[in-house]
């Protein structure tokens, strides 16, 4: 006879870093359990241009806490973050710390089909928590990380970083063999 139940399209695995395992709690109402671990970034922790380095630890503080429908996931991970200013491209050093919280449903519960899109199911028992830290890293992040609050970014014509020349101006191209008698020959701005 053909079963009826749905599969999950991968089944987790329960000792993979993200993965916690709630069976512990037995499913009893009030049941909780303190998690503490390093795990490594998984890919694309982040955006394009900030974000945590595959591979890179992960500290994880995590509380499960067994509701009557599900698993509470409450938390917070910690992760260093490295990129790059958006707009003199010099690498960012810095770190992330979120919070979040999440319910996820038992997967044998009867679940509004309108809902179920929105829902986060347990999976035999265990939580995937990839998706939950992804969203709330990517949250915490800003769209356009920048070195300092006011950085001044790359001169137009030659790419310089402003930061470190602020003053720095170009005329003419010169060739710079007449360079230094060219800044001699310069005439004064008159302003009328
Ligand atoms: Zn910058
Ligand atoms: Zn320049």
């Amino acid at each position: 006879m053909a079963r009826s139940e749905r599969v999950p399209l991968s089944k987790l695995d329960p000792r993979a870093p993200l993965v916690l395992d709630t069976r512990e709690l037995g499913r009893r109402p009030g049941s909780q359990r303190e998690v503490s671990r390093t795990v490594p970034a998984p890919a694309d922790l982040g955006i394009e241009v900030l974000g945590v380095a595959e591979g890179s630890p992960v500290e994880l503080d995590l509380r499960l806490e067994a509701v009557m429908e599900g698993v509470l996931v409450t938390g917070t991970a910690t992760a260093a973050l490295s990129g790059e200013c958006v707009r003199c491209l010099e690498p960012i050093s810095d770190e992330v710390e979120v919070r979040f919280q999440e319910l996820f449903v038992y997967d044998d519960r009867d679940v509004d089909p309108d809902e179920e899109l929105e829902v986060s199911t347990l999976q035999d028992d265990l939580v995937d928590l990839e998706p939950l830290l992804r969203e709330a890293v990517v949250l915490a992040l800003p769209f356009q990380p920048l070195c300092t609050e006011d950085c001044p970014g790359l001169c137009a014509e030659c790419g310089a970083r402003l930061a470190e020349d602020p003053d720095h101006v170009h005329h003419e191209p010169v060739d710079p063999r007449w360079a230094a008698l060219g800044a001699l020959a310069e005439p004064e701005q008159a302003e009328d």
